[in-house]
């Protein structure tokens, strides 16, 4: 089973220390430090050595995941009685952070199963349903999806039109989610159907579906631009019938459900971006430092110097952001402000402190030779998924408005 107790035996045969510094690390709490240096060998072990191949070969990383899983890391914060770690928020970012760096598409699939699939049903799911579709989640060898995209809406995800019929019992599911990350090896979904057309967004309900089942098949995988090790596709229901008692709460629930899901779902994305980046900045100053020009390292030359002081300082300043918005989810307070800011601030990081360090590098930043090109090129789908940056800007301004009072 997962648990700290893994994590403490995994740091007992872990030799390797990173050299690099463990920014804001003197706030935090020895069992937060003991995971960032766990994830932290773990990433330099076993992800970044494969990182390139995942990429190119578009390849599902199974075997890091499933260390991942036997690490905690798959359901981090899932209860120890559910098969998960038992760890707080603020634990999975530095952890999806860490894990990220090393590769994004293994952050993007740990992220995926921890709280878009497993995070929800832990919070609105019968015991039942925990017991069927978490603890089997949380080892990595089974992961699971979320669906809620469509092909005609995303951000507008109020606007479903997949529909749940009631047969009484059970349910019939018919239409198209789109995007599905984890689409082709996931081995669970919860997704989200319209059961009353009439009442907009408050007639979508949320249903769990075990995969493979009879009228559910997979459109083509994404061939994408960044992400690559993980899978992207169509999810099609045609007449997929589910049992009655997979429902999750209760009819008409979905769309806060799914609201809900995605405030927690963005700081795991701020931490995906965060890895990202710092993974662009490790490598932007390794380079300009060995990299002469002029008769002297690259790293004396004031407007790189310049270009460093700009990335250090938005990524930890995001950093701050997205630690905050954890530990605000861990006290049981609001966070869908926070939330927001920090994917909004990490995201625009990742894309800007990716394309710096591609800069920093020169030619060989546009080369695959070097990472430079792929964190570019995985940063960028941080400001897309679980909500545009436009989006996110209207989260935090609606917020904001509220505050004023207006
Ligand atoms: C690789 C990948 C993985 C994904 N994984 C998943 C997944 O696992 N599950 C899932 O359900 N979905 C997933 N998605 C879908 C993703 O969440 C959507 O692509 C995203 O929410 C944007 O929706 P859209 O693509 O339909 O763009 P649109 O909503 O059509 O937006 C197009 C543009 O219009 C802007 N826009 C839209 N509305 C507004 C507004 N009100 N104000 C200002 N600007 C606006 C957007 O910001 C954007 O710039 C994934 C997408 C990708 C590319």
């Amino acid at each position: 089973m997962a648990s700290v107790g893994n994590i403490g035996k995994h740091l007992l045969v872990c030799r390797k220390f990173s050299q690099r510094s463990l920014s804001f690390s003197t706030s935090l709490s020895e069992t937060h430090k003991l995971l960032m240096k766990t994830c932290r060998d773990f990433a330099e072990g076993e992800l970044i050595p494969h990182a390139a191949t995942f990429d190119q070969e578009h390849k599902y990383p199974k075997d890091q995941i499933k260390k991942m899983g036997e690490l905690g890391l798959m359901g981090i914060s899932v209860p120890e009685k559910y098969g998960g770690a038992g760890l707080d928020y603020l634990s999975y970012a530095i952890a999806l952070e860490e894990i990220s760096r090393g590769c994004a598409s293994a952050g993007v699939i740990m992220s995926v199963n921890n709280s878009l699939y497993l995070g929800p049903i832990l919070a609105f799911g019968s015991e039942k349903q925990k017991e069927l579709f978490i603890n089997p989640f949380t080892d990595g060898s089974k992961v699971g999806c979320f669906a809620l995209s469509e092909p005609g809406n995303g951000s507008d995800a109020g606007a479903a039109s997949t529909t749940a019929r009631h047969k009484n019992p059970g349910w019939i599911l018919n239409g198209t989610k789109s995007w599905i990350t984890n689409g082709y090896e996931s081995e669970a979904t919860i997704v989200f159907a319209t059961t009353d057309k009439a009442k907009k967004h408050k007639g979508i309900s949320s249903f769990l579906v075990n995969k493979p089942i009879k009228g559910l098949s997979l459109g083509k995988k994404e061939n994408k631009l960044g992400i690559r090790g993980s899978s992207t596709c169509n999810l099609i229901f045609e007449d997929c019938e589910i049992p009655e008692e997979n429902l999750v709460g209760q009819p008409g629930l979905g769309f806060k459900i799914a609201m809900m899901t995605l405030d927690s779902g963005r700081i795991g994305i701020a931490a995906q971006a965060l890895g990202i980046a710092q993974a662009s900045l490790d490598c932007a100053v390794e380079y300009a430092s060995k990299r002469s020009a002029f008769g002297a390292p690259i790293s004396k030359l004031q407007s790189i110097q310049n270009k460093i002081a700009d990335m250090a300082l938005k990524i930890e300043s995001s950093r701050l952001l997205t630690w905050r918005a954890a530990a605000l989810k861990d006290e049981g307070n609001k966070y869908t402000k926070e939330a927001a800011m920090a994917k909004l601030s990490a995201s625009e990081t990742a894309t800007f402190v990716s394309h710096q360090c591609i800069q920093i590098l020169g030619g060989m930043g546009y080369v695959n030779d070097m990472p430079a090109e792929r964190h570019y090129r995985d940063a960028r789908i941080t400001e897309i998924y679980e909500g545009t940056s436009e989006i996110q800007r209207l989260v935090i301004s609606a917020n904001v408005l509220k505050e004023y009072g207006f």
